[in-house]
């Protein structure tokens, strides 16, 4: 008779959970998956999925009004937001139907309860005892709101896609990835909005060009930057909602909306009882195979704060599924992860900003371009598109490359096959342009604009 109940037991079915679970019972585990809330994890049921349908329902305000200038007359237009939030919920049933058919279809046994740790090999699932060789823990994360009076009366990206109306105003706080995208989509459907940030530029960690060239699309269309500003209470004012900031001055909205960074969800995992103290901001410290202090317990994805993207944690959950189920010891590569953001325009970026790279390199040779993309001339719209390659000249490499515009996600991905390939300059320079597209600026980038060095790197 096995020793444990289970040769896996995954607490969390987010996205590295998932992965996890399935990869392992495929290897002949048996395995038990718990979920609280839903499964599909942040990703699927509040984040990237449901904010990309947004970012579309969004995106439609900019494309009537470009239409006129190619000869379209359309008849009034009248947004719906709970037409839309009905619609966007009724994919969400459906791809969380599909993630528990696909942990069914591969043997995983699900618990919708809550899972605390009891011992080392023990967990309590809703009451119930079950014991597992291996323990994964696939939390995730929780947003975190800065402890101010009146923090009650915000919303988070938690409630934001289940809020009854669209309002009419709204304060988003935060400069992260979260908020401004969550800033593009209130905008693009109608409301108000005014992003309230602390620093003095949006996007802290991305490339400096991308950061003020966003934030100057952000104020031409409409959407009030607030920079500099800490709030410090929000308080209740009849039907609206009062943000006071630290320099005394007041924002008015219907709705605030704190996106403020996350934090690693261990609360009440009863981590203490197994003596697994959480490390810096509460995430869980796992070595290279994520594998954690205690050698029956692993963690991936979010609640490890590596890197908080969901395909990183679905590299993390199948590369530690591969190590201990597979026999195939597999370390995650964290290394020239390409991303996206959101925003109007998106973003798309791999590798390190031109100030890291001039310090990690000593130098960097900076290619660009900023142009009008070619919908625009008769669109009308002012959005303008930017590239730029980072190239380290003794290798030649192309080393980072930054971008803004409507398919930026959708090139940075491929990009990032080039770069993870060592792609050089050179390459880039003997392929053929494809014409008339605005990605063929990465290939047409004839002369440097600068060489950046550690120097002028320096902040
Ligand atoms: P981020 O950590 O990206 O940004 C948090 C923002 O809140 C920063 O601008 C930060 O300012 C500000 N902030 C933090 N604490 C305070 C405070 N006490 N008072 C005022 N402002 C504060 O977090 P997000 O919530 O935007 O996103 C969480 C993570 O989710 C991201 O790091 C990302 O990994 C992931 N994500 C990825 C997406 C994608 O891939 N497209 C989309 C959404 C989320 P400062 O810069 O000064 O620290």
């Amino acid at each position: 008779m096995a020793a444990y109940d289970y040769d896996l037991f995954v607490i969390g079915a987010g996205s590295g959970g998932v992965r996890a679970a399935r990869i392992a019972a495929g290897y002949g585990a048996r395995v038990a998956i718990a979920e609280e809330y839903r499964v599909g994890g942040t990703c699927v049921i509040r984040g990237c999925v449901p904010k990309k349908l947004m970012v579309y329902a969004a995106h439609f305000a900019q494309d009537f009004a470009d239409a006129a200038g190619f000869g379209w007359t359309l008849g009034e237009s009248r947004f719906d937001w709970p037409a839309l939030i009905a619609a966007k919920d009724r994919e969400i049933d459906r791809l969380n139907g599909l993630y528990i058919k696909g942990l069914d279809g591969a043997g995983v046994q699900l618990l919708e309860a809550r899972a605390r740790f009891v011992d080392r090999h023990t967990l309590d699932v809703g009451g119930r005892q079950v014991t597992a060789e291996t323990i994964l823990i696939a939390t995730g994360a929780t947003p975190a709101v800065p402890d101010i009076p009146g923090r009650e009366l915000a919303i988070t990206s938690n409630e934001v896609f289940h809020l009854d109306r669209l309002p009419g105003r709204v304060a988003v706080v935060g400069a992260g990835y979260i908020a401004v995208e969550f800033a593009g989509i209130f905008h693009g459907l109608g409301a108000e909005t005014i992003l309230v940030h602390r620093g003095d530029a949006v996007l802290r960690g991305f490339d400096d060009d991308l950061r003020s060239r966003l934030a100057t699309e952000y104020r031409a269309k409409g959407i009030a930057l607030r920079l500099g500003r800490q709030p410090v209470r929000l308080d209740r004012q009849g039907d609206h909602l009062a943000l006071g900031l630290a320099d005394g001055s007041v924002i008015e909205a219907d709705q605030v909306l704190f996106a403020t960074g996350r934090v690693p969800n261990v609360a009440g995992l009863g981590l203490e009882t197994i003596g697994l103290a959480p490390g810096a901001k509460g995430a869980i410290a796992v070595d290279l195979y994520s594998r954690t202090a205690i050698p029956n317990i692993y963690a991936v994805g979010d609640v490890t704060d590596r890197l908080a993207l969901t395909p990183v944690a679905i590299k993390e959950g199948h590369a530690f599924a591969d190590t201990v189920f597979g026999g195939r010891p597999t370390a995650p590569d964290h290394l020239d992860v390409p991303t996206a953001v959101f925003s109007a325009p998106p973003l798309g970026t791999i590798g390190p900003s031109e100030a890291a790279a001039a310090a990690k390199y000593g130098a960097v040779d900076v290619y660009e371009a900023d142009f009008r993309p070619m919908k625009n001339t008769l669109g009308g719209s002012a959005e303008r598109g930017y590239m730029k390659l980072l190239v380290e000249p003794r290798s030649d490499r192309v080393v980072g490359i930054h971008m803004m515009g409507v398919e930026a996600p959708e090139l940075i991905q491929a990009l990032g096959i080039a770069v993870k390939l060592g792609a050089t300059k050179a390459d880039f320079d003997r392929t053929v342009a494809v014409h008339p597209t605005a990605a063929e600026e990465l290939v047409l980038m004839r002369n440097k604009a600068r060489t950046s060095r550690v120097e002028a790197a320096a902040e």
